[in-house]
């Protein structure tokens, strides 16, 4: 490290100033920087995380999946900074690298951001912002931090052929003059602006990049949650959303939706004016929006991300309608999410957010009433060794729960660690399934292996499942690497032939988790011989709960109102697996009768 080359910026500034979003504040008062060099030590956090969610300790931050919109040719991409983390900036001709400590960089390929930024690459304790012009230390970019009115800390970076600044003073990075050995590197070196982006062209509209729609998932501005539409499939939970502006009507036309992207994440906002009327309804090829009390100009446009394949609006006969098409699945549950956000100081206009993801799933609080489970009845000992061992002919039904890899082995790392959420959902189940009646064996309760060699230590979770053992049910999470990252997400079952009621088993599992959490169904999977299933002697599944490799996957992982609901999916398909003959003895006299 060329330590004599680092600069560190004051942290004085912006420190003190809350803010609600970053897309809907001020730009961040700038003055210029002043980078002194000094040695660089690396800041501590000052706060404690205030959440137990697994993503807020230190020793599990991450840094990555940035949110990102464009207006005109200049992209503002707004990071989380997890209490500890400290970065480098580093400009040169080919755009920004941050060097990133006290977190672990989430892996990700993407080809662009935002009409400014042409790459984004992360990993390995670095992310690159590749940039279509070159950068300098106060040209092109500009990067402050603010704190959300949640609490959260957040890096904003501004990139434009026109912006100025580089680092503001409130930045707790060290900050490394352009890097002269980057000058070389093969990147395009135009300053000119980049063709405006369709989505571009209707932010471009109004003005200023603080009017852009929030390419968050803050909650600290909702007025109204109204996510997601509905934990169920439930016909009789109404699926469709409505609501009125409040105040009279201006008789103003609706101006043209906004759009904001994250990878694999679209947002789109509609600005409507007091005493709009709206409701929303999911369908399978999109969203549609119903206004009233307003007037619409017809337009529409194509191709805007992958998330949303093309928009119309246009007027009804009864008022008006946006129609969003989704190039993904959407379902009442799952791949949308509503939210009205108060209307910004000054402006009379709520703004109505439909966020468009096939990985969005239901992170409301599981009701208290629906945190517990119904009681499993006590089965009949059907065997003879049971029926000895027991005075009474009744048993509590016993079920292994395998919480996926620890100790030595993480699992799958990238927005979350595998071990970590494969144990927290384990327990969970367990919580569910004990004062239900249920006899629970864990494989593991701690973070610890049950051997250090892998296949040793597959056999023996396999082994705990032994007489008496009704099902066994194992929990892990799914990932893809970095440049396929965006097209898996979604929860899918496993079972092989071991036993022939597995099948059964899984299929009861993966419809209770998909009811639960609202996510997308990958189906039930049986083309592979898994270790842990094929050599049980009792119904066994495998359970993905989710892709720690996806942006918007991740983040559900990391949510306890995600974790809950996962765990109760699997907690009540285990329970109709009991109570329906699935388990072990009942194989057995199911066997019985046939013969
Ligand atoms: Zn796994």
């Amino acid at each position: 490290m060329l330590l004599s080359f680092l600069l560190i910026c004051g942290n004085g500034g912006a420190q003190g100033v809350t803010r609600t979003d970053p897309f809907l504040r001020q730009m961040p008062t700038q003055t210029s920087p002043t980078l002194r060099a000094l040695p660089a030590v690396p800041r501590t956090a000052p706060s404690t995380p205030s959440s137990v969610n697994l993503a807020a300790t230190p020793q599990n931050a991450t840094f990555g999946n940035p949110r990102s919109s464009s207006s005109g040719d200049q992209t503002r991409i707004v990071f989380d900074l997890s209490p500890g983390v400290t970065y480098t900036l580093v400009p040169s001709a080919a755009g920004l690298t941050l060097g990133i400590q006290g977190a672990r960089v989430v892996p990700m390929l993407t080809a662009s951001l935002g009409s400014s930024v042409s790459g984004y690459r992360a990993g390995s304790g670095q992310v690159t912002v590749n940039t279509p012009f070159p950068l300098s230390s106060t040209a092109g970019w500009q990067a402050s931090e603010a704190t959300l009115a949640s609490g959260n800390r957040v890096l904003i970076l501004d990139v434009g052929s026109a912006v100025t600044g580089g680092a503001s003073e409130s930045l707790r990075a060290l900050t490394r003059p352009p890097s002269t050995a980057s000058v070389a590197a093969p990147a395009p070196l135009s300053a000119a602006p980049t063709p405006v982006q369709p989505t571009s062209t209707a932010l471009a509209r109004s003005g200023s990049l603080n009017q852009l729609p929030p390419g968050d998932l803050v909650k600290s501005s909702v007025e109204a949650p109204l996510a997601p539409a509905s934990s169920s499939l439930d016909s009789a939970r109404p699926s469709a959303l409505t609501g009125r502006v409040s105040g009279q009507p201006l008789g103003v036309p609706l101006s043209a939706p906004r759009f904001s992207t994250a990878p694999g994440f679209t947002r789109v906002v509609l600005d409507l004016p007091p005493g709009t009327s709206y409701r929303i309804e999911p369908h399978a090829l999109g969203v549609r929006i119903h206004l009233s009390n307003i007037r619409v100009r017809p337009q529409n446009a194509q191709d805007l991300s992958p998330e949303l394949r093309s928009w119309r609006l246009e007027p009804t006969p009864t008022g008006s309608q946006l129609d969003l098409v989704t190039g993904l699945p959407t379902t009442p549950g799952s791949g949308w999410r509503a939210q009205v956000l108060a209307p910004m100081p000054g402006n009379l206009q709520a703004q109505l957010a439909i966020d468009l993801s096939p990985a969005l799933a239901n992170l409301t609080p599981l009701p208290a009433a629906e945190r517990r489970l119904a009681a499993v009845p006590p089965s009949r000992a059907t065997s003879g060794a049971a029926l000895l061992a027991l005075s009474a002919a009744v048993i509590r039904p016993r079920v292994v729960l395998d919480p996926g890899h620890g100790g030595q082995d993480p699992g799958a790392v990238a927005s979350v660690m595998e071990k970590e959420v494969t144990l927290a959902v384990a327990l969970r189940v367990r919580d569910l399934l004990r004062p239900a009646g249920v006899d629970v064996v864990l494989t593991r309760s701690t973070d610890q292996a049950l051997d250090p060699v892998k296949s040793k230590d597959l056999e023996a979770r396999a082994q705990l499942a032994g007489s008496g053992t009704q099902l066994f049910v194992s929990i892990h999470v799914n990932a893809l690497e970095p440049q396929k990252a965006l097209r898996g997400y979604g929860i899918e079952t496993w079972w092989n032939p071991n036993h022939p009621l597995s099948d059964n088993l899984a299929s009861l599992l993966q419809r209770r988790l998909i009811e639960t959490t609202g996510s997308f169904s990958r189906g039930l999977k049986s083309n592979q011989p898994l270790a842990v299933l094929k050599n049980n002697r009792v119904p066994a599944a495998l359970v993905e709960i989710g892709y720690t490799s996806h942006p918007v996957d991740g983040l559900n992982l990391q949510n306890n109102n995600y974790l809950d609901r996962v765990a109760l999916g699997i907690a009540q398909g285990i329970r109709n697996a009991l109570t329906s003959g699935t388990g072990a003895e009942n194989a057995l006299q199911n066997a019985g009768n046939s013969r």
